[in-house]
């Protein structure tokens, strides 16, 4: 059956993802195992090291380099395989769910132990114009977009392999999918998860030693624009997220110069969210692993007292969900609003 459903549908244009995700997948692999090959080998720039602030290091760099380097070269010598395994006939043998498994557990890797908060840290200070830009955090990039072209290879076999429109991923007696069901509480998560971070910076901004000791700001001295910024952007944010969910975030408002009343472009909402929702969990990763561990007394609390965890990283423990909702929040948004497949004529229940 399943070998049947890979020659069935038509094979997909070629200007569309599906019909050359898998290949830029494969070429990803191919590439970063090589360099990998040479950092194992004594090359220069072995990207996973602990930075000035080791506290917030990412999980990978907790890995000695050659370890890392070795974990690197198998995982994608492994994607080479699975990435041919995918195109070939002989391909068949491999079991469906273990390329699967070795998608998503690649891309889990690559988005939630490579980046650290770097990535968010860079979007928040664009706001305030300051710019730090380094190989390392270049480095957690190049990881991040192989980790979404392993995603969507996946997604891509998943609907051949399940005999879905290539396009759409529809299938004949398709149902609603479960996400649209669930995402208006999935927006409301993702849109107040980041409120608890925002006040505590704020409060903080007018001199408030609120969930820290009185003398925190003693030892550590607030930049108040700093903190305000931050608070500010995260209720902006909030707001923002909760157009995934109404009206305006279909239709521009009428007083909105220019593009008053015309469509929002669905990728216009989509794609924003989605960079916005990887960055936060990967910072939310490393935010909830220091906590966990300077609580348990695994890590010494470099420049924190154990008394101000609660007030400088508590707040960020809600990271996980929040860039986690948002992420499916802007996927339910997409299926929502998409509309009728050109090629299979499907829509949505
Ligand atoms: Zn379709």
């Amino acid at each position: 059956m399943r070998a049947q459903g890979l020659e069935k549908k038509s094979a997909p244009r070629l200007w569309h993802w599906s019909s050359w995700i898998g290949y830029a997948a494969l070429a990803w692999s191919i590439v970063y195992g090589i360099v990998h090959l040479y950092w194992l080998l004594g090359g220069e720039g072995y990207p996973f090291i602990q930075e000035e602030m080791v506290m917030f290091s990412a999980m990978v760099t907790y890995l000695p380099a050659q370890a890392g380097s070795i974990a690197f070269v198998v995982l994608c010598s492994l994607g080479v395989f699975f990435g041919i395994a995918m195109h070939k006939a002989w391909g068949r043998v491999v079991p469906y769910w273990l390329i699967m498994t070795y998608a998503w557990g690649l891309a889990a890797v690559l988005l939630l132990f490579v980046p650290d908060s770097s990535l968010i840290m860079i979007m928040a200070y664009a706001f305030l114009f300051k710019f730090d830009f380094s190989w390392l955090i270049f480095n957690q990039i190049i990881c991040i977009i192989g980790a979404l072209l392993w995603i969507f290879a996946a997604v891509s076999y998943f609907r051949r392999v399940r005999q879905a429109c290539t396009y759409c991923g529809r299938t004949e007696n398709g149902k609603a999918f479960v996400l649209v069901r669930w995402g208006k509480w999935i927006t409301y998560i993702a849109a107040f998860a980041p409120i608890p971070y925002a006040c505590t910076r704020i409060v903080w901004a007018f001199g408030v030693a609120f969930g820290v000791d009185s003398q925190f700001f003693e030892v550590n001295p607030i930049a108040q624009i700093t903190s305000l910024v931050f608070g500010g952007i995260c209720i902006g944010g909030g707001l923002l997220t909760l157009g995934l969910i109404q009206k305006w975030g279909e239709v521009f408002p009428r007083w909105f110069p220019f593009v008053g009343g015309k469509r929002v472009p669905i990728l216009l909402a989509v794609i924003p969210a989605s960079i916005v929702a990887i960055a936060v969990t990967a910072a939310g990763v490393v935010f909830t692993f220091t906590f966990f561990a300077i609580q348990l007394q695994l890590m010494p609390a470099e420049g924190i007292l154990l008394n101000d965890i609660w007030g400088t990283i508590g707040p960020m423990l809600l990271w996980i969900p929040w860039g986690t909702a948002l992420g499916l929040a802007a996927i339910s948004y997409y299926y929502r609003r998409r509309g009728r497949c050109k090629y299979c004529n499907g829509s949505e229940c």
